[in-house]
């Protein structure tokens, strides 16, 4: 079994921790918060061991009735791999701490890609992190385009990305996030972060990203354009994006005309959390037009991350291959609609 601690348990750190509780190969060691919330009552329940992230905040964890089984450095210690979810930035100061202890340490797509040895998409580079001590889960929209990209540049060659990504402008729970009432460019100008960190996946992929955020909460959505490397049909564009595990082509006919029913849909399946896990591409928006694709997806950014740490976590140890450590991750998940 690996021993999975997840240092920061908040949006994506406590879908991390399910999703590994779920896996056959892999069990919780604990998580570490800053502070005795709401959600460190809901881990108690879940029986995850609870850390204090801050050693000094340790004892108001003990006055919320939460008993803790130590500070995060004896997470760290006691994990086979670490996965930190740490907001933006906090995982490159917690690097140290990680490497000190020689534990492998995947972190997350706010940090810059310096702070590990590779950045991590499982369809596109899952190789490239086996027995890497520092891997990065690239971002939710990053994820998305590298989904999209590797199955397109394996099969017809792709010449040119473009892709405006209309960006949610906070998670439902991020009441300080905005705008609230406004559509705003950002940045202004090109390239969004967001092309440079693909390139960080497929670094001679020719892209050009923009982005703009909106008022929802509900997932991102992508309007993209590729120039594929030979004429194509949108039929065989869609029956390649239908075969792709984490893409879900969206069925003509059935109301998922966008984010909200798309969530809905999911909460009516069951899903935890109301999480979708692929991309959802809207099949009737396929089309060709000689070499130019266009589709739009769309992306839920608080969970299309998660089983990519979960497999990046069979990455780092050597414990599986890319085709079954992906398909496990699937399997337990209950990935694909
Ligand atoms: P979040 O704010 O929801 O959760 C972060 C958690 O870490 C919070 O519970 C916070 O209290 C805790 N924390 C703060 N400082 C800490 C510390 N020093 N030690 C341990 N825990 C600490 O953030 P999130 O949305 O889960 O984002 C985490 C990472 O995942 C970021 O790099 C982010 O860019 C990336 N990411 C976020 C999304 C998304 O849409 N939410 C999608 C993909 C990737």
């Amino acid at each position: 079994m690996i021993r999975v601690g997840v240092n920061g348990y908040g949006t994506i750190g406590k879908r991390v921790a399910d999703a590994v509780a779920a896996q056959p190969d892999m069990e919780v060691a604990g998580v570490a918060k800053t502070q005795p919330n709401f959600e460190a009552h809901t881990a108690v329940e879940r029986g995850y061991s609870m850390y204090a992230a801050i050693p000094e905040r340790a004892p108001l964890f003990g006055d919320a009735g939460i008993e803790i089984a130590g500070v995060v450095d004896e997470l760290v210690a006691d994990a086979d791999v670490i996965v930190d979810c740490t907001p933006s930035g906090i995982g490159a100061e917690n690097r140290s701490m990680y490497a000190s202890y020689d534990t492998p340490a995947i972190f997350q797509g706010g940090e810059d890609a310096s702070v590990a040895q590779v950045s991590f998409n499982a369809r596109a580079n899952y190789d490239d992190a086996r027995g890497a001590d520092t891997v990065r889960v690239v971002s939710c929209n990053t994820t998305g385009l590298s989904r999209l990209v590797a199955p397109l540049e394996e099969e017809y060659g792709v010449e040119k990305v473009r892709a405006t990504l209309v960006r949610r402008g906070g998670d439902p729970s991020q009441h300080s996030r905005g705008p609230i009432n406004d559509i705003l460019p950002d940045p202004i100008g090109i390239p969004s972060h967001h092309g440079p960190d693909v390139q960080t996946i497929f670094p001679d992929l020719s892209i050009e990203t923009m982005g703009l955020k909106v008022p929802a909460t509900l997932m991102h959505v992508h309007a993209l354009n590729v120039t594929l490397g030979s004429d194509v049909t949108a039929a065989h564009v869609r029956q390649l994006l239908e075969s792709q595990s984490r893409v879900y082509v969206i069925p003509e006919g059935i109301g998922l005309d966008g984010a909200g029913r798309l969530k809905d849909f999911a909460l009516d399946a069951g899903r935890p959390r109301g999480d979708l896990w692929e991309n959802c591409v809207w099949g009737e928006s396929i089309a060709v037009e000689g070499r130019d694709l266009y589709l739009f997806q769309a992306v839920h950014q608080e969970s299309d991350v998660v089983p990519e740490n979960v497999d990046a976590v069979r990455a780092v140890t050597d414990s599986a291959d890319a085709e079954e450590s992906i398909e496990r991750t699937n399997e337990t998940l209950g990935i694909g609609l």
